[in-house]
């Protein structure tokens, strides 16, 4: 497990960026926090070190969002609005999850049960003491010790 601390955008950004630059093909991560804590900083950073261009954004109308100009394929799941894992059972998750790509499933708690069982988990949370620009990003799991090493 990795803790590291952010005082503003641009460094959830750089963090996201190394992670992608070193992730393993297959990698699924969890990525939880609350809403505006950043998880969207985190994954543009992500793509970005997985050297795509194209423009980031929460896959809000969409369960899966596929973007495939990078060093791998990279799936970006938002999965607050489905009801259950059933509904990715119909646009064929296992595909994505078992895949050659990477893939980030925001709100992943919703359906744990079918995550792969040594995912990663990427955790963004505030502390106000600390300052309002301020996050905590704990990181664990599914190699993320060897996906971070330089
Ligand atoms: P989420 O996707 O989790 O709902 P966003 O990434 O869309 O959140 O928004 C995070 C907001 O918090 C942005 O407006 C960003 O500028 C701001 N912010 C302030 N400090 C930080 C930080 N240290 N890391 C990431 N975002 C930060
Ligand atoms: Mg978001």
């Amino acid at each position: 497990m990795q803790i590291f601390e952010t005082l503003k955008p641009e460094e959830t950004l750089k963090l996201g960026r190394k992670l992608g630059e070193h992730v393993k093909a297959g990698t699924v991560i969890s990525l939880t926090g609350d809403l505006g804590v950043g998880k969207t900083v985190f994954t543009q950073g992500f793509a970005q070190g997985l050297g795509i261009t194209e423009c980031v954004n929460s896959p809000t109308f969409t369960i899966v969002q596929v973007y495939d100009d990078g060093r791998l394929p990279f799936y970006h799941f938002d999965v607050y609005r489905i009801a259950d894992a059933e509904e990715l059972d119909e646009i064929g998750y296992a595909e994505y999850f078992y895949g050659e790509g990477v893939c980030v499933v925001e709100w992943a708690n919703r359906i744990s049960e079918i995550m792969p069982k040594d995912h990663m988990v990427v955790m963004i949370e505030k502390d106000l003491e600390k300052g309002f620009d301020y996050r905590k990003i704990t990181i664990s799991g599914g190699g993320s010790d060897e996906d971070f090493g330089d």
